[in-house]
């Protein structure tokens, strides 16, 4: 498997996620494949030659030459607005991998598979809750999915469908807005919510932890409280504070 070329890729699709997200789909041929929850650096080369390259998870798994990136703007980033705003579909970026072997789901474990993703972070866990859901293992997953509030929710329609009918455990924390008729609690995840929204830390699952850095160290500090073992706890910290 080569993976540590560039490979030219063509916007197949861009579609709205939320106000500030969009999912992206690539056309890369020759593309791997990829395991759920693996990335790709994207490199951008301007007209002047200047090159930019920031890493993207990826949304999609499997073997097809066509993979799927979700990029939330970061107001004043470099890359992220070009993404969000400006990529038209034909437009050609260059993308390197799939990157890492740690931060990965394989079906056949049989341990629970606990996701817990703040913003942006959901796109590997999407990867992760659909590769569940098409090996017959959708059960044994829950999904803790933090966003400020219920528009920011990228997947939102795909993640209620995977949860429905016996299929991946939901749990939405909303830390700034909550939808109408909403009863839990607002704010940041305590201990509390944690606790009552994840695996029992008895059963042993396997915990995915991505979002912005801040937010993985405050839940990947807060599973060990509640008895997770830290060796079972992946983190994947997408930058910023
Ligand atoms: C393995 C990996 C996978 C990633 N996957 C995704 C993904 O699927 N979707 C996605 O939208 N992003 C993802 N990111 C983040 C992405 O690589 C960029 O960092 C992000 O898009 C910002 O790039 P930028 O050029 O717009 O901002 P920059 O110009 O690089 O940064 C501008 C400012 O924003 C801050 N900043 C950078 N990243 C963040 C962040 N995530 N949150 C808050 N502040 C930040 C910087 O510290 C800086 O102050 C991933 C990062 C890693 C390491």
């Amino acid at each position: 498997m080569i993976v540590g070329a560039w490979r030219p890729a063509r916007v197949a699709d861009v579609a709205a996620a939320t106000p500030t997200a969009r999912v992206l789909t690539l056309d890369v041929p020759g593309w791997p494949g990829s395991d759920a929850g693996q990335h790709v650096d994207v490199r951008l080369t301007a007209e002047d030659g200047y090159q930019a390259v920031r890493s993207y998870s990826l949304g999609s798994y499997g073997s097809a030459e066509r993979i799927e990136l979700g990029v939330d703007e970061i107001p004043d980033g470099e890359v992220s607005p070009y993404l969000v705003r400006d990529v038209r579909v034909g437009d050609e970026l260059e993308v390197k991998g799939p990157l890492g072997g740690y931060f990965v789901w394989r079906p056949g474990g049989g341990a629970p598979v606990q996701l817990i993703a703040g913003g942006s972070g959901v796109v590997p866990l999407v990867a992760m809750a659909r590769a569940a859901a098409d090996a017959g293992a959708a059960a044994s997953a829950r999904l803790l999915y933090s966003v400020r509030g219920p528009d920011a929710a990228m997947y939102r329609d795909e993640i209620e469908q995977l949860a429905g009918h016996g299929g991946v455990g939901l749990t939405w924390a909303y830390t700034r807005r909550a939808p109408e008729g909403w009863d839990g609690s607002v704010g940041r995840l305590d201990d509390e919510r944690l606790r009552g929204a994840v695996w029992d830390a008895t059963l042993r699952p396997d915990v995915f932890v991505c979002g912005p850095t801040g937010f993985v160290e405050h839940v990947a500090d807060a599973l060990v409280r509640l008895g997770h073992a830290p060796e079972r706890i992946r983190t994947e910290r997408f930058g910023g504070g």
